[in-house]
């Protein structure tokens, strides 16, 4: 389950205490606050705090007094501009603060983008929660013949049956073993040391859930998810980055629209590449031998241009 009924509590309670500011404010921003969005089986993705708008990047590109904008479309056309030509500073001058529960084996992944702060669950102070992931069967795929960083065929229904008994076997198992480890009574009731939760923790697997808080500044979320929310990260890490994208496009439309325009959208061409697109314009067959570029160089440019 992503939140317990006393976590949605607090949640509805938040959402429920308007206060008034002076500061911007994004209303496709503020829809989200505090709202857990479900990821994964009993992860989330929540909005728990955020700096500036549109108009903010606008303002740190004008270094304007007031709030600088000329019109909608201005403000547009200048974020646009501004992303077009990796003019990233004034996109950090937005920041978004998230609250995350996500597995271990995706946080790994995660906390390699050091331009981020972070605070994580302490599991040497806390008991971790008895929640692990477990693929969907539709998930369960064998390695990819193409590419050794990913997945390819889905595996045989009987397979996923066998995979998903191993993966809730081993959870059960170590998960107990943690419990035993640290509990301070016998199953008689008579009272024992129990082992520090900082050294329990060590045998548990990589697909237990953990939470963060996660604070970014704009340009250096982009960052992010134009690596995570691409089709070549891997899906457990994606579909959070999918989380944020949508987040995102609420709280700052015309930067995100620019992104998705320029970076998620878009493609960057090698020398090699763009030299044999302007061949194939003037009407030349170009082929991968001709092309100057390695076999995989070349299946990653048709793919671009598919
Ligand atoms: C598809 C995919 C596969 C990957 N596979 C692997 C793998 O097999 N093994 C592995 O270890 N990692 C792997 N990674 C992680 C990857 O190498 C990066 O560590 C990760 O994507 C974070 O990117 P980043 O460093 O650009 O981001 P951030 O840490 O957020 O940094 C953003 C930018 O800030 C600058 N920066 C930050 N810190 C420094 C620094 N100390 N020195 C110089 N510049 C800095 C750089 O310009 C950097 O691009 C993979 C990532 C992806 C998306």
């Amino acid at each position: 389950m992503p939140v317990t009924p006393d976590q949605q509590a607090e949640i509805d309670a938040l959402r429920a205490s308007p206060r008034q500011t002076l500061r911007a404010v994004s209303d496709g921003a503020e829809k989200h606050l505090y709202t857990a969005h479900p990821v994964l089986d009993h992860g989330f993705v929540r909005l728990i705090d955020y700096m500036g708008d549109d108009a903010a990047i606008c303002q740190a590109a004008r270094v304007s007094y007031g709030k600088g904008t000329k019109s909608v479309q201005n403000d547009e056309g200048l974020i646009r501009y501004l992303m077009r030509h990796w003019h990233s500073t004034p996109f950090e001058m937005c920041e978004i603060k998230l609250h995350v529960k996500l597995p271990v084996f995706v946080a790994r992944q995660w906390i390699r983008h050091r331009t981020a702060n972070v605070n994580e669950y302490s599991a040497r102070y806390s008991i971790l929660d008895r929640e692990f992931y477990m693929p969907d069967p539709s998930q369960l795929a064998a390695q990819s013949t193409i590419n050794n960083q990913g997945r390819g065929a889905s595996l045989t229904p009987d397979e996923s049956a066998r995979v998903l008994d191993i993966l809730k076997g081993d959870a059960a198992q170590t998960y107990d073993h943690y419990a035993e480890m640290i509990a301070e009574e016998g199953p008689d009731g008579t009272p024992k040391q129990g082992l520090a939760r900082e050294l329990a923790r060590m045998n548990l697997p990589a697909n237990i859930y953990t939470q963060w808080y996660w604070k970014v500044d704009l340009h250096n979320l982009f960052h992010f998810l134009r690596l995570r929310a691409d089709a070549h990260a891997q899906y457990e890490i994606r579909v959070y980055a999918d989380v944020i994208c949508n987040i995102v496009a609420d709280w700052v439309p015309a930067a995100y629209g620019a992104f998705a325009d320029y970076r998620l959208g878009g493609a960057v061409l090698s020398a090699k590449g763009l030299a044999c697109l302007q061949r194939m314009l003037k009407g030349e067959e170009v082929t991968q031998e001709t092309s100057g570029m390695s076999k995989g160089e070349w299946r990653e440019f048709q793919g671009v241009l598919a």
